[in-house]
């Protein structure tokens, strides 16, 4: 018999506790994560992966489909400009394609506190990479609340919410031309109306941008797909302020079709029914206890002054790192050969304990803890 202790945390030990709960078999921890452990395993020669997470289960919210109100604003973006919008909970702000061809960089932010705005690596976590109608729009850490939820999207408004927006530098590397439309210096003169400055344009949540990633790991451009009437509709979850840009590198990469086109801002007022969907949202997904908003900061206050300097009265206050335990596993000589293969395939650790502590965590991460998906589903 050989004994190996497996180091656990708290958090890891109640996640145990759950999986033996969940078993529902009369078993000690040390059986339990020697099961579990060999579970894995087992997965494994099923042909599961060594590497687990990302996974999620659909978390539904059923609704009919809203009736939008009356069309309160409409503004036409004319190549190379964009323009900043007020939108109000439970209004839809839809971004229409005039002509076809057109990529549109898209930033949002809360209208009454500007510090958190549209986040896609919020979005590409909690929803996906391409998130379609019935999934939301994010904001940032550490709000993370849902911002917009997609209406309707267009088949061909593909979406690369991984890149960055063109910029200045990027066409002066790639071009030669440091002087030159794009959707920075578009979103930034935008913004410029509310008395935002080019450092608050934030990562653009891209629309209309038909883009790969090519064998050489750089990013490709294909060619762009949306018709003229083509629309993505996005219903505010509060007052935003949502601000689009015609894409600016149109003449110069293949995103546009080298050319340019006129894109449509629209705002329709918020219903009885937009307003009721808003409310079950954000009971539903709006108002966690993890979501924590301005009045939690320890500093409230934004610096006026770009200049750092140190507080001399600083302490800091970092929350806990959970307390370790040890469980002592009695593996049997067969279970030995397995732990043995384990730790030299080299992606299980060093020592037979990590190596423990990492397939029973792996069974844990495929079967226990899955990520709540957020998704709307009309009925
Ligand atoms: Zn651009």
């Amino acid at each position: 018999m050989n004994v190996v202790d497996v180091e656990l945390y708290e958090t890891q030990l109640d996640l145990l506790d759950r999986a033996i709960q969940e078993g529902g078999r009369d078993e000690s921890r040390e059986e339990a994560v020697r099961r579990l452990a060999l579970d894995h395993v087992v997965d494994r020669l099923g042909g599961a992966s060594s590497y687990v997470g990302g996974r999620a289960k659909d978390d539904i919210l059923e609704s009919e489909s809203p009736s939008y109100g009356d069309e309160r604003t409409s503004v036409t973006l004319p190549p190379v400009t964009g323009k900043a919008l007020p939108v109000y909970r439970g209004e839809v702000l839809r971004i229409e394609q005039l002509a076809g061809g057109q990529c549109v960089d898209f930033n949002a932010f809360n209208l009454h506190d500007y510090k958190e705005f549209l986040d896609c690596g919020f979005t590409r976590s909690f929803q996906s990479f391409d998130p379609r109608q019935g999934e939301f729009i994010w904001t940032n850490a550490p709000r993370g609340r849902p911002m917009f939820a997609i209406l309707h999207i267009a088949d061909t408004c593909e979406l690369d919410i991984v890149g960055h927006r063109c910029n200045r530098i990027f066409e002066e590397l790639g071009w030669d031309m440091p002087v030159h439309p794009n959707c920075q210096d578009t979103l930034a003169e935008s913004i410029r109306e509310y008395g935002l400055t080019p450092d608050d344009v934030h990562e653009s949540f891209n629309l209309w941008m038909s883009t790969d990633i090519g064998p050489d790991g750089r990013r490709q451009f294909k060619w762009n797909p949306a018709r003229k009437g083509d629309r993505i509709d996005l219903l505010a979850l509060f007052d935003l302020l949502a601000v689009a840009a015609t894409c600016g590198i149109g003449d110069l990469v293949g995103i546009n079709n080298y050319t340019f086109t006129p894109v449509a801002m629209q705002v329709f007022e918020a219903t009885a029914t937009t307003r009721g969907l808003v409310e079950a949202i954000e009971e539903r997904w709006g108002r966690l206890p993890s979501q924590q908003r301005r009045e939690d900061f320890a500093v409230r206050d934004i610096q006026a002054s770009p200049e750092l300097i140190a507080d001399p009265d600083y302490t800091p206050s970092f929350l806990p790192l959970p307390g370790l335990e040890t469980v002592t596993v009695s593996l049997t000589e067969s279970d030995k050969v397995v732990v043995d293969g384990l730790l030299k395939t080299g992606v299980y650790g060093t020592t037979p304990g990590e190596a423990l502590r990492a397939a029973f965590m792996r069974w844990c991460n495929t079967n226990l803890t899955l990520v709540r998906r957020p998704k709307l589903l009309f009925t």
